[in-house]
């Protein structure tokens, strides 16, 4: 008689309160799902110009040395990122994707009863991190217009406070936070609190008052910019994400990550298109003049939105949000629903090339 059963096996506690993270729909399963062969994605803020062609080509390059293990220390990778901000190596991470990085700050520097203090809305990986170590989220709404407000924040603080996230420009609202008043939040911050600053976004930023994190590792404060190569460098299949802090911070979290974390053709990859100035600034082009033609646009269809400092926009379609999020996959046009934000009337539209913006537009008329 057996007795083999596998309901016995427990995971641990903290899971059960854990949300998968809901990804954009990917374009085959819409395809496939509702048999349409032209689908065009604007729901996770990828590059519409595509991968930087250097990047491509040192890819290509690479490919006969795949048999070979990548390099631990991504010596190559780290030497260019500190090179282009004036950094030293060893103020540099390189991690398989930004999201690897929050997660392995969560394991460094949580434990369960310590409080992290996010924005709300804001990117949910935070959140997963927290929830992963059994740690309690602290949520700061943001105000009505969705910006920042640095008293709030200072005032969410406790002495079990660890971790503060600082998203800026914002995911999913386009918001960022002024130069002044960050300077001013980690000045008035407790010293046990660690920012982790966000930048994802940092290089489609056009306004004059935005600060990047950068000039206030510089200057000494707990403080770890987090930066992504899947944004305006356009390499989000090959998962390349960096942190930029003190030294005496970054050795921690080297403590729990894995030696392999960045595969090899992702370091090549990163290497030569951080050295791509032609394709960052034709892709933040590009994005600054489809983002104002957008804002047009919607303006005419007397639509609400927020103005962003990013690759995407925060729209309110009101009550109706979820059905037309709904009728314009069928018209194979995939964005980002709002719900997961607890933004039910709100889609987030990641900017896209010139015909793709149309093709939004001329659909979204279609199912208004
Ligand atoms: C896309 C994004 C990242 C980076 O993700 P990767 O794991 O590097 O692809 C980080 N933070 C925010 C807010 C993002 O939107």
């Amino acid at each position: 008689m057996s007795n083999r059963t596998t309901v016995n096996i427990r995971p641990r506690n903290v899971l059960s309160d854990m949300k998968p993270y809901s990804p954009g729909k990917p374009i085959w399963e819409v395809q496939r799902e509702l048999g349409i062969e032209k689908v065009i994605k604007l729901a996770s803020n990828e590059n519409p110009l595509g991968p930087s062609p250097l990047a491509l080509a040192a890819i290509q390059d690479y490919l006969s040395d795949i048999h070979r293990y990548p390099d631990a220390d991504t010596v190559d990778l780290r030497a260019a990122i500190a090179k282009k901000y004036q950094f030293t190596s060893d103020e540099v991470l390189v991690t398989n994707g930004a999201d690897e990085l929050i997660t392995l700050i969560s394991e460094a520097f949580l434990e369960p009863g310590d409080e992290i203090v996010v924005p709300s809305p804001t990117f949910s990986e935070y959140e997963f991190g927290a929830n992963l170590m059994g740690t309690h989220v602290v949520e700061v709404p943001l105000r009505e217009d969705y910006s920042y407000d640095i008293q709030d924040i200072l005032a969410a603080v406790t002495a079990k406070t660890k971790l503060l996230y600082i998203c800026s420009p914002n995911n999913p609202t386009g918001t960022y936070m002024k130069k002044q008043d960050l300077h001013q939040l980690v000045d008035q911050l407790p010293a046990h609190v660690l920012v982790i600053f966000d930048g994802a976004y940092s290089h489609f930023v056009t306004a004059d008052d935005y600060c990047d994190g950068l000039e206030l590792v510089k200057a000494g404060y707990p403080i770890i910019v987090t930066q992504t190569f899947s944004k305006i460098y356009g390499l989000a299949g090959i998962r390349v994400g960096y942190g930029i802090a003190s030294p005496s911070i970054l050795q921690h979290i080297r403590q729990v990550k894995e030696p392999f974390n960045v595969n090899a053709l992702a370091q090549v990859g990163a290497v030569a298109a951080i050295l791509d100035d032609e394709h960052v600034q034709a892709t933040r082009n590009l994005n600054a003049l489809e983002r104002e033609k957008l804002y047009e646009n919607l303006q005419a269809l007397g639509i609400h939105f927020t103005r962003s400092m990013s690759n995407f926009v925060l729209i309110d379609l009101g009550p109706e949000a979820k059905s037309i999020y709904d009728k314009l996959m069928c018209k194979g046009i995939i964005v980002r629903y709002g719900a997961g934000w607890n933004l039910p009337n709100h889609v987030r539209i990641s900017i896209g090339s010139a015909e793709e913006q149309e093709a939004f537009l001329i659909a979204l008329r279609e199912v208004l």
